[in-house]
C-alpha cells in the first residue's frame, strides 16, 4: 500500500500456519526497493498536510479503528491463532492490548496537544510545544503480531509523523488487516505506507534513507544493533540525526527468596516461561532460587509443567507452536546446549513434522554463567539456578547484558526494597510472573541491550515521536 494505492507484484510474502505448515494463511506481495523509494516519497508528501491536520482528529481515527478492532475483535484474535500460533487467551490477549494502545495513545495525545507548561512573565509569553518528526520506519515483531505492531505504528502516526510500516514476514497477514482498519477509520492515503519486504533488501534500505527520520523497532538484540549502527552513518542530502526506538531481547530473571509463597513461586515460573511458547522478550527464562527452598520450588515447577498441553492452538492447548522452522532448530539447539550444562528436569523434546512444537522445557542446576543463562532463547525453555542466599540471588539475576523484566517472590519486605533498588530491569514486579504489561499500567521497556527504555504504554512515549519547540514572543 503506497500512497494508498495498491500494489501488487509477482514476488510474494506466503504467510504459513505454524502449527500446520502445509496451511497457507494469506500472500502479500512483497515490496522492492523501488517500492520502498516509492513509498518514501509518498510519505514525505503526505507528511506536510498530516502534520498540520489536529491533533484532536489525528486522535479520532485510533479512537474510530479502536471502536472498529473491538467489533472484530474474535475475527483478528482468530488469525492470531492461525498466522501466529497463539492460544486463545494469549490471542485475545494480544488483540486487547492493540485496542488499549489505539485508545491510551489517542488519549495521551489530547494531554500533550498543548505542550508543557513553562513561565512566562510580564510582557514575555512562552510556550513550550511538541511537533512531529517526519517521516519514521516501524519494524514490527511476529511475537505480538497485532499489538505491538498497532501500538508502535499509531503512536507515530497519532503525533503528526507518516510512517512507512515493514511488518514481520511470518505474520503480514494481520498487520494487512489492520492498515485496512486504518484506512476504514479515516486516515489519509500516502500517511501510512505499508511495505512488507526482506530486511536485507527493505529494510536496509530505508533505514539508511537520507529522508528517513526515525526508526521504531521491535526485535532482537542482533538486528537492534545493526539498525542502531546504520542509523548512526549520515547520508547523502540527511540533515539530522535519525533518532532511533528500540524493543529488543530480554534473559528474564524470576528470583524466589526463601521466605516466599513457594506455590505462587512455580506457578509464576511455569506461566511466565511457557506462556505463548516461552516467545515473549518478557518472558521467563531464569529461574534462580535460594537454596532453602530450590528443590521444592523446581519439583513444584516440573510437576506443573508436565500437566501442560501442546498442540494445534486452534484446540485451545496451553501451548501452540513455535514460529518457524529457523527458530525450532534454534530452540532444539538449546535443549542440547542445556543436556551438557545442566539436567533436564522437564521436556527436551521436539516435533517439526507438522508444526514447530516444542515441549515446555526445565534444565536444572545451571552454572549463572552458563550459556543458558545468558543467552536469549525466545523459546520454552527455563534454565534454574541456585543462589546461596538473597543477595546472591540479586546479584545473579544482575549478570547478563539484558535489563527487560524480572519477578521477586518474596514475603520480606527489607529483600523486596532491596530489590526495588537493586535489580536492574525495566519492568520489575513483585509476587506474580514476569510478563503481561498492561498498557497505561505498566509502561513497557528495558535497560543495557534490551533496547532505549522507551516505556511502550507510557505517559512519555508519544514524545520519543516528536521534538520540543520552544517559542517566546516580546510584547
Ligand atoms: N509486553 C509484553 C509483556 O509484558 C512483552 C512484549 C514482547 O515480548 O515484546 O509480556
Amino acid at each position: 500500500m503506497i500512497g494508498g494505492e495498491k500494489i501488487t507484484t509477482e514476488d510474494k510474502i506466503v504467510s504459513y500456519n505454524p502449527a500446520d505448515k502445509k496451511e497457507v494463511i494469506g500472500r502479500v506481495s512483497k515490496a522492492s526497493r523501488e517500492h520502498a523509494e516509492q513509498a518514501m516519497q509518498a510519505a514525505v508528501k503526505a507528511f506536510d498536510s498530516w502534520k498540520k491536520v489536529k491533533p484532536e482528529i489525528r486522535a479520532d481515527v485510533l479512537f474510530k479503528a479502536a471502536a472498529i478492532i473491538r467489533r472484530r475483535k474474535h475475527e483478528f484474535s482468530a488469525l492470531l491463532v492461525k498466522e501466529a500460533g497463539k492460544p486463545w487467551n494469549e490471542a485475545d490477549a494480544d488483540t486487547a492490548e492493540a485496542i488499549d494502545f489505539l485508545e491510551y495513545y489517542g488519549r495521551q495525545m489530547l494531554r500533550i496537544k498543548d505542550g508543557m507548561p513553562v513561565e512566562s512573565r510580564p510582557g514575555e509569553y512562552n510556550r513550550y510545544d511538541y511537533i512531529p518528526l517526519g517521516v519514521g520506519i516501524v519494524i514490527s515483531p511476529w511475537n505480538f503480531a497485532l499489538a505491538i505492531m498497532a501500538g508502535t505504528t499509531v503512536a507515530a502516526l497519532v503525533t503528526g509523523n507518516a510512517v512507512l510500516l515493514k511488518p514481520a514476514s511470518t505474520t503480514p497477514i494481520v498487520a494487512a488487516k489492520f492498515i485496512e482498519v486504518l484506512e476504514e477509520a479515516g486516515l489519509p492515503a500516502g500517511v501510512l505506507n505499508f511495505v512488507p519486504g526482506s530486511g536485507a533488501e527493505v529494510g536496509d534500505f530505508l533505514v539508511d534513507h537520507p529522508k528517513t527520520r526515525f526508526i521504531s523497532f521491535t526485535g532482537s538484540r542482533d538486528v537492534g544493533l545493526r539498525i542502531f549502527e546504520r542509523a548512526s552513518k549520515l547520508n547523502d542530502g540527511q540533515i539530522w540525526l535519525k533518532r532511533v526506538i528500540s524493543e529488543m531481547g530480554g534473559k528474564d530473571t524470576i528470583v524466589v527468596d526463601k521466605e516466599a509463597d513457594l506455590e505462587l513461586a512455580a506457578q509464576s515460573i511455569v506461566k511466565s516461561a511457557f506462556g505463548f511458547s516461552g516467545q515473549k522478550c518478557s518472558a521467563c527464562s531464569r529461574a534462580v532460587i535460594v537454596e532453602d527452598v530450590y528443590d521444592q520450588v523446581l519439583n513444584r515447577a516440573v510437576e506443573l509443567t508436565k500437566e501442560l498441553t501442546v498442540g494445534n492452538p486452534v484446540d485451545n492447548h496451553f501451548m501452540g507452536p513455535v514460529i518457524d522452522q529457523a527458530s525450532f532448530d534454534k530452540i532444539m539447539s538449546y535443549v542440547e546446549i542445556g543436556k551438557e550444562e545442566g539436567r533436564i528436569a522437564a521436556g527436551g523434546t521436539g516435533d517439526s513434522e507438522t508444526g514447530y512444537f516444542v515441549q515446555p522445557t526445565i534444565v536444572a542446576d545451571v552454572d549463572p554463567q552458563a550459556r543458558l543463562m545468558q543467552e536469549e532463547i525466545f523459546g520454552p525453555v527455563v534454565a534454574f539456578a541456585k543462589a546461596k542466599d538473597f543477595d546472591h540471588a540479586i546479584e545473579i539475576a544482575n549478570n547478563t547484558e539484558y535489563g527487560l523484566t524480572g519477578a521477586v517472590i518474596t514475603n520480606n519486605r527489607m529483600n523486596m526494597e532491596k530489590a526495588r533498588e537493586d535489580f536492574h530491569v525495566g519492568n520489575l514486579y513483585f509476587n506474580r510472573g514476569c510478563t503481561g504489561a498492561i498498557v497505561g499500567y505498566q509502561p513497557f521497556g528495558g535497560f543495557n541491550m534490551s533496547g532505549t527504555d522507551s516505556k511502550a504504554g507510557g505517559p512519555d512515549y508519544l514524545q520519543l515521536h516528536m521534538q520540543a519547540k520552544t517559542t517566546s514572543e516580546t510584547f
